[in-house]
């Protein structure tokens, strides 16, 4: 397999901006929307796991762009809440997606309870040809902290401290997220994989 270029397909700046960084020294060139000049359709992302989301994605970005793709689907995994948010994170407060209310309602939710362990779940899906999907997964432990904290990052990084951190992913460098964060992880299996197909 020889690939030359990878489509990311989201429109999200904060994953394209940790993506983008990943990826780096991968010899490959990323590309995103504003890149190509297709208009890249809306995906509805009504699958009931990460790993159906993730997919649907990239096989339907793939289909528009016919360029490898890779499509991120994340969840924010709170145990006291039996995994909720889960897949519904980005539509927690309502179908506006709306970052700050989703944090709102989750502080809401957890408020007085000793347990707020919590882990952040990627599924990044990469589709290389129309029935050749592989999925990649990251997880990262950690914990809802009492207020938000923090101005880096995006979505939850304000509530989420990892764990053995003291700080929240927003009061970390791109860099130091990028160590740790369950993107970064599932990212690093793609990495080996890549170096591994791609590059023997
Ligand atoms: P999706 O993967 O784009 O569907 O994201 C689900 C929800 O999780 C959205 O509200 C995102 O803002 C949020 N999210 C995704 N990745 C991260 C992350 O790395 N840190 C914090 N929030 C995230």
């Amino acid at each position: 397999m020889e690939i030359q270029d990878i489509f990311l397909a989201t429109r999200n700046q904060g994953k394209i901006a940790e993506m983008r960084q990943l990826l780096e020294g991968v010899g490959i060139r990323v590309l995103t929307g504003a890149d190509l000049n297709v208009p890249l359709p809306e995906i509805d992302e009504d699958a009931d796991s990460l790993e159906g989301n993730a997919r649907k994605k990239s096989e339907e970005v793939f289909g528009y762009v016919g360029i490898p793709t890779l499509a991120d689907d994340t969840g924010l995994e709170v145990a006291a809440l039996g995994g909720l948010p889960g897949v519904k994170s980005a539509r927690y407060a309502g179908d506006d997606c709306d970052p700050n209310r989703n944090r709102r309602k989750l502080l809401g939710a957890l408020k007085g309870m000793e347990d707020r362990s919590a882990s952040f779940r990627t599924v990044v899906a990469f589709t290389t040809d129309q029935d050749q999907t592989r999925l990649f997964e990251g997880v990262c432990d950690g914990a809802i902290g009492l207020e938000e904290r923090g101005d880096g990052g995006f979505g939850y990084d304000s509530i989420f401290i990892p764990k053995g951190e003291e700080r929240t992913f927003a009061e970390m460098s791109p860099a130091e997220k990028n160590r740790i964060s369950h993107r970064a992880r599932a990212l690093m299996k793609l990495r080996r994989f890549l170096e591994r197909e791609v590059y023997q």
